[in-house]
């Protein structure tokens, strides 16, 4: 098995210039990536710069940060040239790592737009290597960037930040410096490609937590409507675990119970719903979490501030229209 370690930098509309393609808000100007052996020690690089064809022209941003010159990108193959010859040197079941949470939305998108989404199947398992090396080592968020976390090792710093093959080269020197046994555990997965069937559904039990994908619903309340969505189950003993404050909609619009497990305690139950990409479906991420005292109280509050509000609009509603 190996891992392909891997950065885009990307362009995107000069305001007022060309008008915003929806469907592909960042065009991929740079590929870079470093392919891995199973002890993470270095096979290959590949390093390629795309000509753009949606947003021709480079942001002045973009220019700024990676240093990349038009000049360079003009002489550059398009992007579907370069992402088969990136897909086919990352070989046969690539397990991807990357620095945040980003990159591999970008890339399945700008795949769709050039109907070449059949090459890369999802939804993709990966590395998220910031969100490792956070929960590893930064557990309050000192270093966010790519260069902090760099600094935060000592680790040295020959090449210029912000050049697809060189952040690719950083990140996978600080996955070498993070617990193999800890990172086991902590893939995550990408589902820009979410799940259509109920075979599909994804559930991922992690060590403080679960996480559930589900289908596609047409509707919110079809959703919440739905049997498994709702069900709450301990994820440390697999009972099922006893309502204590049944489903609201809370803060952000997402939805919270809390929940009792006879062994394990207090349970909080949150869903987030999310619309495609196509936008017109939808469907569920349930995270169910072990919490203290400290955290029911704070859901109770929670449901407590939204009974308050919905009141309040009520009565303002009736008032305005006694005058
Ligand atoms: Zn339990």
């Amino acid at each position: 098995m190996n891992y392909v370690v891997v950065d885009f930098e990307w362009n995107q509309r000069m305001f007022g210039k060309t008008p915003a393609d929806n469907r592909i808000p960042f065009e991929i100007i740079e590929i870079g990536a470093v392919l891995l052996d199973e002890d993470l020690n270095e096979i290959d690089r590949f390093s390629q710069t795309c000509k753009p064809k949606i947003y021709k022209k480079l942001h002045y941003k973009t220019k700024e940060i990676t240093g990349i010159s038009q000049k360079e990108l003009s002489g550059s193959d398009t992007f579907p040239y370069v992402v088969v010859d990136f897909l086919l040197w990352c070989g046969d079941d690539p397990v991807f790592c990357t620095w945040g949470n980003g990159d591999l939305v970008e890339l399945q998108r700008n795949l769709k737009y050039y109907h070449l989404d059949d090459l890369l199947e999802g939804p993709i398992t990966y590395y998220n290597v910031q969100k490792m090396f956070r929960l590893q080592f930064d557990p309050e968020h000192k270093a966010e960037s790519l260069e902090a976390a760099t600094d935060f090792f000592r680790l040295p710093k020959k090449e210029p930040f912000h050049r697809a093959v060189n952040d690719a080269a950083y990140t996978a020197e600080i996955l070498r410096q993070l617990d193999p046994k800890l990172c086991e555990r902590q893939y995550s997965v990408d589902y820009y490609q979410n799940p259509k069937t109920k075979e599909e559904e994804i559930h991922l039990v992690y060590d403080d937590y679960y996480k559930y994908i589900s289908r596609e619903f047409s509707s919110r309340e079809e959703l919440m409507a739905d049997r498994e969505v709702r069900s709450v189950r301990c994820f440390k003993c697999g009972r099922t675990a006893r309502k204590k404050l049944n489903w609201f909609v809370g803060k952000g619009k997402s939805c919270y119970c809390l929940c009792e497990c006879r062994e394990h305690g207090n349970i909080r139950g949150k869903i987030r719903i999310k619309t495609t990409d196509a936008g017109n479906r939808m469907f569920a991420i349930k995270t169910i979490r072990l919490i203290d005292e400290e955290g029911a109280d704070k859901i109770r509050e929670m449901k407590q501030e939204v009974i308050e509000k919905r009141w309040e609009r009520r009565h303002r509603g009736s008032a305005a229209r006694e005058q």
